[in-house]
């Protein structure tokens, strides 16, 4: 068994889609990035890598790199996903926090799930919790998203 721990968090800006665990949601303001920011999608990514030991999420998604600009967070997932079956692990578990003052995210959390599973997290293995910093730091103040990630690694048996 592998844990790992992820962190990310973006800035709030006009003018871009408000991305979050894969799902479109209408919101004044998006997350600024070079693929789509999606800081939820992003920490999941981080804790994975994390638990194979393979550096960061910068490492291996390059702002420089134009195979991401733009790219669904999903896809990253979904590579990522891939990676750790190639190094001879599957994802047993994640637990993941969203933090963000507004919108409010309960209605999306389901939608997240699958479309996070879809990007090849079997189903029913994901938990999404979203909160609010109530008021404070840069969250409260409406600057900016962060996300926490936990997830646990299986190596298979051959
Ligand atoms: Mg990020």
């Amino acid at each position: 068994m592998r844990i790992g721990v992820g962190y990310d968090s973006h800035r709030l800006v006009a003018g871009r889609r408000l991305i979050l665990g894969g799902v479109d949601i209408p919101f004044p303001k998006g997350l600024l990035g070079h693929s789509d920011g999606d800081v939820l999608c992003h920490a999941v990514i981080d804790s994975i890598i994390g638990a194979l030991g393979i550096g960061d999420i910068g490492g291996h998604f390059p702002d420089s790199d134009p195979r991401w600009k733009d790219a669904s967070s999903t896809e990253m997932l979904k590579y990522i996903v891939e990676l750790a079956g190639a190094s001879g692990y599957e994802v047993t578990w994640i637990d993941s926090i969203v933090i963000a003052e507004k919108p409010k995210l309960a209605p999306y959390i389901e939608s997240m799930k699958e479309a996070m599973s879809a990007a090849c997290i079997p189903a029913g293995i994901i938990s999404i919790k979203a909160k609010t910093d109530e008021g404070m730091g840069f969250v409260g103040r409406g600057e900016g998203m962060a996300a926490h990630a936990v997830c646990l690694l299986k190596k298979r048996r051959f």
